[in-house]
């Protein structure tokens, strides 16, 4: 038995591809056509050129003596928050433009919350020439301004949205519409491992470069390809994906997931799903949903926006299910504080998100050879005001 996804896009009990009429066409399409793609030579040259060239990978596997110190074991972070645009992103927003291309797909939309998939998104259409369209929650648009100002330079167009609580589930409604009055010509780019069938699978293999890269940095550095702990933070669970892509079925590789716990799991201000999540549909797949008894999906909350999502990917709800991954939450004030002991122990600011996978360690017995590694997903300096206005 495999944790990756089955024949039919399941993970266990999750996933599936559930879309309205409408949409089958275009996710039958991207199911037949995404991994004869993905496989080809002349995909796999471009996209590794690009991840090199352009991306500047691989990334560094840095082995963090100080945070080691603190923590008794060896911690290696795997250095995400180099890539360009400062996070994993665009690695998925690269294979999925080079995929739309192959697929004679002229025009791109996506849909962000904090902006970051937008921008990674924005960024690699630039790059290609490829029409790009946003869709992002008015409210989003306001509190995410620079975010929304580099989409513009880089000649996206950004759609306000203005339905529902004017955030990021709205404005993926309203992108799941566009699709479906634009079938012929259009490739809806999700950006992490969520949505209908192939997405989550889809997201994770061009994450899982990640995760190739570790085995190898590895190898040189300890003379093994796998550490005892595996360590990344979840939103929808893309950088976690593509970090314990080709560890997964290896149980002596222990996955530590780290969801957002917001001001704290009962106090209905969280985004810790695997902790209160029922099962559900959202964004097409059947996962694990924060929502009401009426299965109204209820808004979630952390203090960073990239984990502020209501779903999880269903790979990820699988993992946690069958016990595959211990999933901890950790709250916003636990993260704050991870982040200063990074920044003070390693000069190193990590982004909001990659702060609640540090905030984990505090919770984990390591022995002294313990090899972990702990993927630092994005940069902070997007979230320095934040840094600065939680530790007065
Ligand atoms: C978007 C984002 C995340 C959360 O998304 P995943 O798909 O769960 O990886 C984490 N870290 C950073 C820096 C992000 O921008």
């Amino acid at each position: 038995m495999s944790y990756l996804v089955d024949n039919n896009g399941y993970y266990g009990e999750f996933g599936g591809a559930f879309v309205p009429e409408i949409l089958h066409r275009c996710v039958e399409e991207l199911q037949k056509t995404y991994l004869q793609v993905l496989q080809s030579d002349d995909f796999r040259q471009e996209y590794a050129r690009l991840l090199r060239d352009y991306v500047g990978r691989p990334s560094p596997l840095y082995l963090a003596r100080r945070l080691s110190e603190r923590y008794g074991c060896k911690i290696y972070l795997k250095r995400e928050d180099l890539n360009h645009t400062g996070a994993h992103k665009i690695n998925n927003a690269i294979g999925q433009v080079l995929l739309a291309r192959r697929m004679g797909k002229r025009r791109i939309i996506a849909e962000t919350g904090a902006g970051q998939h937008g921008v990674a998104t924005a960024t690699v259409c630039a790059l290609m020439n490829m029409e790009c369209i946003v869709y992002m929650g008015k409210t989003d648009v306001e509190r995410q301004h620079i975010n929304v100002e580099k989409m513009r330079m880089l000649g996206a167009k950004v759609v306000p949205v203005t339905s529902g609580n004017m955030t990021l589930k709205d404005a993926t409604n309203e992108a799941i519409r566009d699709w479906c009055c634009h079938p012929a010509d259009t490739h809806y780019i999700i950006g992490s491992t969520v949505g209908p069938h192939p997405y989550p699978d889809m997201v994770a293999r061009l994450q899982a470069v990640i995760s190739e890269e570790i085995r190898k940095q590895l190898l040189e550095h300890e003379g093994r390809e796998c550490p005892d702990y595996l360590i990344a933070c979840v939103g929808g669970g893309s950088n976690a994906a593509g970090t314990i892509y080709h560890y997964v079925d290896n149980p002596d590789v222990q996955i530590i997931l780290a969801e957002a716990g917001g001001k704290g799991v009962e106090t209905g201000q969280t985004a810790a799903t695997i902790a209160l999540g029922r099962l559900g549909i959202i964004h097409g797949a059947r996962t694990y949903v924060i929502q009401d008894e009426d299965g109204q999906i209820e808004e979630p909350y952390s203090i960073s926006a990239g984990l502020d999502y209501p779903g999880i990917g269903p790979m990820h709800a699988n993992l946690a299910r069958q016990k595959r991954a211990l999933v901890l939450s950790i709250n916003d004030d636990e993260a704050i504080r991870a982040a200063y002991e990074l920044t003070r122990l390693e000069g190193i600011i990590p982004a909001l998100e990659s702060a609640h996978a540090l905030g984990a360690l505090p919770k984990l017995k390591f022995r002294p050879e313990d090899v972990v590694v702990l993927t630092v997903s994005g940069r902070g300096d997007k979230d320095i005001e934040t840094y600065l206005s939680m530790n007065q």
